[in-house]
């Protein structure tokens, strides 16, 4: 089973989602990182394991934003699914991701409720298998 990564600065932030995630039931093994570059360097060593990526957009040494646009410069990792879980809930916002990456999978808003979060990721879960 393929792993989930969190990638939120705030830890309350992170744990919550985690929180989320394992009630719904998934037993999928979870990893965070705490800004983009951590994010990154997760992804660089381990894209093949991870089913998808669950990035803020407000963080400090790297945003959400530059993460998305650093993957989709990669060929191998362009296709990893990534949900935007961010404060920024514009049109104006969702389209400039949409724009840095159109391969993002998905965009939920913050404040969300458990079943949009699961709405999201479940598709994408599923068929990671
Ligand atoms: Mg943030």
């Amino acid at each position: 089973m393929k792993k989930i990564l969190v990638v939120d600065d705030s830890a309350v932030q992170r744990k919550m989602i985690i929180q989320i995630i394992k009630k719904a039931g998934y037993e999928n093994e979870i990893l965070e990182a705490g800004d983009g570059q951590q994010a990154i360097e997760t992804i660089g060593a381990s894209f093949a394991e991870i089913a998808v990526v669950l990035c803020d957009w407000n963080m400090p040494n790297m945003s959400g934003l530059e993460v998305i646009q650093g993957l989709a410069a990669v060929d191998a990792v362009k296709d990893l699914p990534v949900v935007m879980v961010t404060t920024e809930g514009t049109e104006d916002k969702i389209r400039e991701a949409r724009e840095a990456n159109p391969n993002l999978a998905g965009y939920v808003a913050k404040p969300f409720t458990p079943e949009q979060l699961k709405e999201a990721i479940n598709p994408i879960l599923v068929s990671a298998g």
